[in-house]
């Protein structure tokens, strides 16, 4: 299957017309037509098919987008002829940059290419930054899908959740009893009329009665209550809980390519604390939002009944809160997400330093790092304060503003009383529950505030979920038994395929041969064995094992056939014996120790504090490189695979040890397809060719004795590297 897709678009944002005042531009590139529009109106379009360059000009502060055009025949091209594209500030620059790099390999390459991610730093459509590693704007989501989305995925919860809300409507019932009951008290018993006919002729009883019913009431409004927070505790853990799996499902099956644009700090943020803001969603904020509805349509229609007049002044100032709310929802949100984003950073800065704790350390960076900490959380700070500082002064207007009919129902409530239209029972009950109208009401002014929370941690987790994998099995694929033999066929590939890192490599490689991949740093080497381990895929060509296409071979059949030693090997926390057996699961305990002698293990490992129980990890014990190699090796060595990799599995060690390494990996490639890289040319003189690489093409091919009589690029870096050397002995 030989793929060669030519859709080439991008589309990037700029913010400047033409005699510089800001405004809301788009770039799209689709098609070989480049286009810009200014607030939806287009002003350039053309297409690119006779032009040389895109090009950026930079300027103080700002900059222009010009396309240069190809010189009539025989006339040397110049820039005074290119044809102005767009105005743009520095905050656009890099995301121009990156279009630039799209249109100019277009151009170049004729129609070929594909644009996998042109990455963008803000939305296109509103202009503002992306938060890093989010792919949409938080701003400009459709926020009506998010919440669909949501309640979609909660649809098994919601009989449970609607039971707990029901729960509590009754608790919420049974707490409105009391300014009944008050309003009972007043009229029937401490200040009766005239025509008051009470239930006890003896008071005090009534009295007695009342209070006993109000604790009653009271005690059962708290049993609701606690039951209906039990349901939803149980409901959002469970929930939360199938949220998280699902995230962490996903993340282990991102392609390289999109866990690369994350870093682990936001991956592990969204799969936590974005999931427990939808936890705290449902088992607060969810519940609450049915329950206060509920309880306020029931108080309104109580309200009404007593008295209509009244109940108009209690909904006076409401108008005047919605419109207060929706107004600020715009101005919160974006605070609330410049917190989130720096808060992010200072997350990631953490990650970054304790991952490289050692380089901090070897470098005698402590402080400096510590400084770059302590700066990023002092903005984090700064904003957090002002937004805390916000609410904490808009919030009391807010109050008040809402509290405004409770002036009302007193000062005409009281006249009422006094005139004889309404009793004193009747103001007290409608006093009393004037709290149960505005609660909802007040509650209603922190919406915006976890709303624009639970947006963004639902907008980042279902980014995660629909990420598709860019590496999936086909439909049918197919699980061939494999001999290992290998083929690049006119192989093309860029991490962004506008940027070519392999170009056209073609490579036959027979089963059970061994390969030396050899080249400058920087030549496609890694590359090439990441796409053998399909990793990525490429952009044209193909990747064939035994004449079947990587793409239709079962990612479970490749991963079995294929063992890998890398230069770092990562062990997990756990025992050397658990460690080996990683490679496979089933493995006996006399095949984990046969595959430790083969890798030559064996026999530091039973010198080890616990031998192979010994525990290693973070906190367990730490193993030399050395060390650490042959345990890869007796990883590969029980995994059996048809096909291995080394990656500079050799390098930077002790003579004895390296020898010891050395005879291990000879008994390991045996029979097996063997690509290896390694830095030192010498580990790689057995191999069977040796292919050199050369700005990811290939340069030459040939056992190391040919490759040294051909006096190309393979024998001035064996020369380079013995001059090295023997600097090295000198000295
Ligand atoms: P080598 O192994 O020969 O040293 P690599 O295959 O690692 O070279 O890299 C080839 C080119 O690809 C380099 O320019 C490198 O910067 C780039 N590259 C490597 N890995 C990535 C990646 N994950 N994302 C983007 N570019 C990459």
């Amino acid at each position: 299957m030989q793929t060669e897709t030519h859709e080439t678009t991008g589309v990037v944002g700029f913010d400047l017309t033409p005699s510089g005042e800001m405004c809301e531009g788009k770039l799209t590139f689709a098609d070989g037509i480049l286009r810009a529009e200014i607030d939806g109106k287009e002003v350039f379009a053309r297409s690119v098919d006779d032009a040389r360059e895109l090009k950026q000009f930079t300027d103080i502060g700002c900059g222009t987008l010009e396309l240069a055009l190809k010189g009539a025949d025989g006339i040397e091209p110049d820039d005074s002829e290119n044809l102005f594209v767009c105005r743009f500030t520095m905050a656009a620059v890099n995301d121009i940059a990156e279009l630039c790099k799209v249109v100019n390999y277009y151009i170049e390459t004729g129609h070929e290419g594909r644009v996998m991610h042109l990455e963008k730093s803000r939305c296109p459509k509103c202009g503002r930054p992306l938060i890093a590693g989010l792919e949409v704007c938080i701003f400009c989501v459709d926020k009506s899908y998010i919440w669909r989305r949501l309640f979609k995925l909660m649809r098994p919860y919601l009989k449970p959740l609607i039971a707990s809300s029901l729960v509590l409507i009754l608790s919420g019932i049974m707490m409105a009893m009391a300014p009944v009951l008050n309003g009972i008290l007043t009229d029937h018993y401490l200040a009766p009329s005239e025509d008051a006919k009470p239930y006890f002729s003896n008071p005090a009883v009534g009295v007695l009665v009342i209070a006993g019913l109000l604790i009653g009431a009271r005690a059962l409004g708290e049993f609701f209550s606690i039951v209906s927070v039990r349901i939803a505790n149980k409901i959002g853990s469970r929930f939360s809980h199938e949220l998280r799996c699902e995230a962490y499902d996903k993340v282990q099956k991102l392609s390289m390519s999109s866990m690369s644009k994350k870093t682990s700090g936001d991956l592990m943020k969204r799969i936590s604390s974005d999931t427990q803001t939808i936890r705290q969603f449902i088992v607060d904020q969810g519940r609450f939002m049915i329950e206060q509805s509920v309880m306020f349509v029931i108080i309104a229609i109580v309200l009404l009944v007593t008295n209509p007049l009244l109940t108009l002044f209690v909904f006076l100032p409401v108008p005047l809160a919605l419109l207060f709310i929706s107004r600020f929802f715009k101005y919160i949100h974006f605070r609330y997400e410049k917190q989130w984003r720096l808060d992010s950073r200072s997350n990631s800065i953490l990650h970054d330093i304790i991952k490289g704790i050692r380089v901090v350390k070897t470098f005698g960076n402590e402080e400096r790092e510590i400084e770059k900490f302590s700066n990023a959380r002092e903005k984090l700070a700064k904003v957090s304060m002002s937004n805390e500082r916000f609410w904490a002064e808009v919030f009391p207007v807010l109050n008040f503003f809402v509290g405004i009919g409770e002036f009302f129902v007193l000062y005409f409530g009281g006249r009422m009383v006094l005139n004889g239209t309404m009793s004193l029972g009747e103001l007290i009950q409608f006093v009393l529950f004037l709290s149960y109208i505005y609660q909802p009401l007040r509650w209603m002014t922190s919406i915006p505030r976890w709303l624009a929370n639970m947006v963004t941690s639902l907008v980042k987790l279902f980014e995660i979920f629909d990420e598709k994998p860019e590496i999936d099995d086909v439909q049918n694929p197919v699980e061939p038994e494999l001999k290992g033999g290998i083929t690049f066929e006119n192989v093309k590939f860029g991490y962004k395929s506008y940027e070519p890192v392999l170009k056209n490599v073609s490579l036959e490689i027979r089963p059970g041969e061994m390969i030396g991949l050899v080249g400058h740093s920087g030549a496609g080497k890694s590359t090439m064995i990441n796409m053998v381990m399909r990793l990525y895929d490429p952009n044209s060509g193909a990747i064939r094992l035994d004449g079947v296409d990587l793409r239709e071979i079962s990612q479970k059949t490749l991963h079995e056939n294929i063992g890998v030693v890398f230069q770092e090997t990562f062990l997990f926390t756990g025992s050397v014996y658990e460690n080996i057996r990683y490679a496979k699961a089933d493995a006996t305990v006399e095949e984990v120790v046969a595959a430790a002698k083969a890798a030559n293990a064996h026999e530091f490992i039973i010198k080890l504090p616990d031998g192979y129980n010994t525990i290693l990890g973070e906190n367990g014990h730490t193993l030399s490189g050395g060390e650490r190699q042959r345990l890869a090796i007796a990883r590969a060595v029980l995994r059996n695979p048809k096909i291995l990799i080394l990656d500079e599995a050799t390098s930077a060690l002790d003579p004895e040890t390296e020898a010891k390494i050395q005879e291990a990996l000879g008994r390991l490639v045996e029979n097996r397809t063997t690509i290896a890289i390694a830095h030192r040319l010498s580990t790689l003189r057995h191999a069977d060719r040796l292919v050199v690489i050369e700005k990811g093409q290939i340069a030459e091919v040939g056992t190391h004795k040919e490759l040294l009589e051909q006096r190309g690029i393979y024998y001035r870096l064996v020369m380079a590297q013995k001059q090295t050397n023997k600097l090295h002995t000198e000295a």
